[in-house]
């Protein structure tokens, strides 16, 4: 288990997800091929998603359970993230 705290454990979850979890990213609702922004915010205790797309407002702070119970789960290597089987 790690030590991190919650939402810097979420946070890299939230990065982890929009990187490298062979998933569909998190995005807003227009701009589907733009990844969702993560950022880390009030003391390290939350984590807030913004779209990147230039003049789009939208921005999340909900995120589902699964990016972290996946995150908990992902598998390793030596190099990070092992590729899909
Ligand atoms: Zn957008």
């Amino acid at each position: 288990m790690s030590d991190l705290k919650e939402g810097e454990e979420l946070f890299a979850a939230v990065n982890w997800w929009q990187n490298k979890s062979y998933m569909h990213p998190m995005t807003c609702g227009e701009h589907s091929d733009r990844s969702l922004e993560a950022f880390l915010c009030d003391g390290s205790q939350k984590v807030y998603l913004y779209c990147p797309v230039e003049g789009c407002k939208y921005s999340q702070t909900w995120i589902p359970d699964v990016v972290l119970k996946a995150y908990r789960k992902r598998p390793q290597s030596i190099n990070g993230d092992a590729p899909p089987s």
